[in-house]
């Protein structure tokens, strides 16, 4: 048996016989022409035809895959279309003399290889698109048919990377899997492996190898491992796995799409929490509404110095763009307390949980905290963010806040950057003074999310990072329930909603009493959206407990 580890794009397991993807690559000659005019005129056309097909390839993975990610296709018809791809391709043909397939494949080489070397990772992600767009132009001028995959059988596709259009073009009924050498997370190909619901892993390296074309293979999407000719003890545990997935999905395929409404007609959203861009996956996977808790202080733990604007606002964008219109709640940094950073240079304290944190950091070091700012209002452009800030306790520290992103806006604004205007404020209430005084908060931000993880631990007196204080923690004390439904009630009375984004959020046996409070969405675990959605649709508030 051999052990493959690579990236995983689809949390899923499947098992089946490992097949190479076969290309039809035209082979490109470099012919020396006499009429560069002949040939730029074959290149107007093979690009006509070229947008023709991506329109009809858009129209079938509309069907297929849903807008978002038949966007790609547009995208693709774009870059086609690009004057300075098209200025690239006439001036070879001119200059050198040659071919029109030839200039396409050079210059498919020039743009690829400059999207590879930029930092954006998004970026990077468009060096594979740019060679489908031109591998679909040397097809056309040369006449050749398009691959065509696949034969009765049921197997794990297995290539070095593969186009969006190769992936869309699959029969998927007979595709259990992809194993890939190369790609990316964020690649296109990646997202719609990912809607399509097929197990995926990327990035193996040439550790995957043709010589294993027909072996047979597990893929398992859950860690990013392939395992090629399992031995009898893992393929028993790998089925195992798989038959966990099939419950799940099937749990899914009742749930997903559905809306999140009780028996009685109570709506609520159910979003999901995640601590980086690569959780948005899970968040597709697992068919969450939004994003309820973006922890951006993720962004800035395991690294020796803070993490740039330009860092930030990449991050922010591609949650954004991934959401693809989606809801997205990213809390500003909450730094301090159990979640250390070397390079924050914090003094050490006696009560790190009561202490120099969140918030506090933010307000007296302005210079990071409007770092921050400015990616994220930078972000806003690029789909549904809104903003949030931990550990509030005042209306004071909310006004500064506010006084603080008004200069940020203004700064973007004579720098021309554009930011969504309208974008929603929102404070966590995870103290008791901020549920208390909720009545006068409500007045200045546009949203609340219940932090009860903190908020327990601040009404109970208890830290939460000590065990020995478990039996003394009852996460159900009426306390805790009080402040959240006086929180809610202070919400609504102002016009504004309320979530919670602690992991209360997910204990279903306090499902009935949040639908009862109005709470208007609870922000999970990625892994327990589904629940939380069946326990809400399984509870009906006309009915007695
Ligand atoms: C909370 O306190 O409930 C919360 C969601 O924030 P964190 O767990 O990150 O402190
Ligand atoms: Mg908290």
């Amino acid at each position: 048996m051999q052990v493959l580890t690579g990236k995983s794009v689809y949390n899923d397991v499947c098992i089946g016989k490992l097949s190479f993807f076969k290309r039809n690559k035209s082979v490109v000659r470099r012919v020396h022409i006499d009429d560069p005019q002949i040939e730029i005129e074959r290149f107007h056309e093979a690009r006509e035809s070229g947008v023709k097909q991506l329109q009809g390839l858009y129209e079938n993975a509309l069907k297929s895959v849903g807008e978002a990610n038949a966007a790609i296709f547009e995208i693709h018809q774009m870059m086609m279309e690009d004057l300075d791809y098209a200025d690239s391709i006439e001036n070879i043909i001119t200059t050198q003399e040659v071919n029109a397939e030839y200039a396409v494949a050079t210059t498919a080489d020039n743009f690829a290889a400059m999207f590879s070397a930029m930092e954006d990772e998004y970026m990077r992600g468009r060096a594979a698109d740019v060679k489908d767009v031109s591998e679909r132009l040397i097809r056309i001028l040369s006449g050749d048919e398009e691959t065509s995959q696949t034969g009765d059988e049921k197997v794990i596709i297995a290539a070095d990377d593969l186009a969006p259009s190769e992936t869309v073009q699959l029969d998927k009924s007979k595709v259990l899997g992809f194993a890939l050498q190369g790609g990316s997370t964020n690649s296109h190909t990646a997202i719609l492996a990912r809607s399509m619901s097929i197990p995926a892993v990327i990035g193996l390296g040439f550790a995957l190898g043709e010589e294993m074309d027909g072996k047979m293979a597990i893929v398992d999407g859950s860690d990013g491992t392939v395992y090629i000719d399992p031995d009898e003890e893992t393929m028993k545990r790998m089925a195992e796995k798989k038959a966990e997935y099939d419950r799940k999905r099937e749990l899914l395929a009742q749930l997903k799409g559905k809306e999140t409404i009780s028996a009685d007609g109570t709506k609520i959203k159910i979003y999901a929490n995640i601590g980086s861009p690569e959780d948005v996956v899970k968040v597709h996977d697992n068919d969450a509404e939004g994003i309820g808790l973006f922890r951006s202080e993720f962004l800035y733990l395991g690294r020796e110095d803070f993490p740039s604007e330009e860092d930030q606002f990449n991050a922010y964008r591609d949650v954004a763009q991934n959401m693809a219109g989606k809801k997205v709640v990213i809390r500003t940094l909450d730094i301090g307390a159990d979640k250390k950073v070397d390079y924050f240079n914090l003094s050490e304290e006696d009560n790190p949980a009561l202490g120099y944190r969140a918030i506090r950091i933010c307000l007296t070091q302005p210079e990071i905290f409007k770092t921050q700012l400015r990616a994220l209002y930078r972000a806003t452009a690029f789909g549904n963010i809104s903003i949030m800030f931990p550990m509030i306790t005042s209306v004071e520290e909310v006004r500064k806040i506010k006084d603080i992103c008004a200069e940020v806006r203004a700064e973007l604004d004579a720098e021309g950057i554009p930011y969504k205007e309208d974008t929603e404020l929102g404070i966590m209430i995870e103290t008791p003074a901020a549920a208390i005084i909720s009545d006068d908060l409500a007045k200045e931000v546009d949203f609340f999310s219940v932090g009860t993880n903190d908020l327990t631990q601040y009404t109970l007196a208890a830290d939460r990072m000590n065990n020995k204080l478990a039996p003394f923690i009852d996460t159900h004390h009426k306390a805790i329930l009080r402040l959240i439904q006086m929180a809610a009630e202070n919400a609504h009375k102002n016009g504004i909603w309320i979530g919670i984004c602690g992991e209360l959020g997910a204990d279903t046996s306090l499902t009935r009493e949040f639908l009862k409070m109005g709470i208007d969405e609870l922000s999970v675990s990625v892994g327990l959206v589904l629940n939380v959605r069946d326990a809400v649709i399984h509870t009906d508030l006309r009915k007695e407990d």
